[in-house]
């Protein structure tokens, strides 16, 4: 049993999940209330008038093999955002828990706080020191109802990944008080990914990884958890039965073969590529203050006028977020196609 189990509210940990009607193999299925017949639409897909298996099995040994952990420590989720909210439900009781964020960062985890009436306390990163965590505030200051941290690496506004011995030291300090969650959903666009590794070294940790982002899934909705067993299997049983649809495992399971995995990754190593000129060429540009290195699939970018940007942008064709009312003056910019990338420049050449 992990340590960290013990911080999840008593009755989640105790939950009797929802038993599914069972699948056998050979066996005529009048146990689940299915109809018959395929859908009057077509069924490319096959078997759509049947449910899924309840938890996608096959599926999750692949995603297992891909990261290099054993099954029983993967949870499949649609998308990682319903992982944030899990663990939320999982471990803060409304009124009484609460999550602690280091802003600016994404902005779900505040927002699936609010769904569970969770508390949340915001250390800021440091915007004096390019962004950096402030470890020294989350170790000196933890308050005393805080059972999750998040921990976006790299971090989603701001494109930079943290330290794998800070994210260790933090796991380490917060043991027997809080769940360390390391978002690593854009793990694939950096070169310094050690989520894994922190993930190993603490039982008081877990991964959180998507498919929306390097594997150009995000219509596919799917995200995974990692993490000790007994909570993948205590969040298990909050998911809906049959959770993950047909149709979204098939296209998941076509993205895990060897030649996809490898597409993956050479694609993402020519976004490493792009964004680094794009932050070359921004940074030329006159109402360009700064471009904040990155090590995710976006630029951070401080301009002189924000919006203005973004009406240029628009203006050429293309959308960028405009980032203003947090951080004043700043956007940011996903990495397209080369193509694209040189759209969104051309349209900015008149600030
Ligand atoms: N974490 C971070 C840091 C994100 O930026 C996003 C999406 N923008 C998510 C999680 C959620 O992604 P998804 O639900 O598509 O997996």
């Amino acid at each position: 049993m992990s340590s960290v189990i013990q911080l999840a509210r008593p009755e989640i940990r105790e939950l009797t999940p929802y038993s599914a009607a069972s699948y056998e193999d050979g066996f005529v299925r009048l146990n689940a209330n299915e109809t018959p017949w395929p859908s009057p639409a077509g069924d490319q897909d096959g078997g759509l008038n049947r449910y899924p298996p309840e938890r996608p099995d096959e599926l999750r040994a692949k995603l297992a093999d891909y990261y290099g952990l054993p099954a029983n420590e993967v949870l499949v989720t649609r998308g990682s955002s319903e992982a944030i909210d899990l663990l939320i439900r999982g471990f803060c009781a409304p009124g009484k828990d609460a999550i602690v964020i280091s802003p600016p960062t994404f902005g779900m985890y505040r927002v699936y706080a609010d769904i569970q009436g969770a508390r949340v306390h915001e250390i800021p990163l440091r915007a004096d020191q390019d962004y950096a965590l402030d470890t020294d505030e989350i170790a000196r200051h933890w308050p005393e109802d805080g059972k999750l941290l998040f921990v976006c690496s790299p971090n989603n506004p701001t494109g930079n990944a943290f330290d794998t011995d800070q994210l260790k030291l933090l796991s380490g300090l917060l043991h027997g008080r809080a769940l360390v969650v390391v978002d690593a959903a854009y793990a694939e666009f950096t070169e310094n990914d050690g989520s894994i590794d922190v993930l190993n070294e603490n039982d008081n940790v877990v991964v959180l990884r998507t498919l929306s982002k390097a594997f150009g899934l995000a219509g596919a909705r799917c995200g995974v958890l990692l993490g000790p067993d007994d909570v993948v299997s205590m969040l298990s049983s909050v998911m809906p039965p049959y959770a993950f649809s047909t149709p979204c495992q098939n296209a998941v399971m076509a993205c895990l073969t060897p030649d996809a995995k490898q597409q993956v990754s050479e694609r993402c190593a020519l976004l490493r590529n792009e964004r680094e000129r794009v932050s070359a060429e921004l940074i030329k540009l006159s109402g360009i203050e700064t471009v904040y290195p990155s090590d995710a699939n976006f630029l951070l970018v401080k301009a002189t006028d924000a919006d203005r940007c973004t009406k240029l942008a628009q203006d050429g064709g293309v959308l960028i977020r405009n980032f203003g009312r947090q951080l004043p003056g700043c956007l940011r910019i996903t990495i397209g196609t080369a193509e694209q990338n040189d759209q969104l420049l051309k349209s900015l050449k008149t600030l």
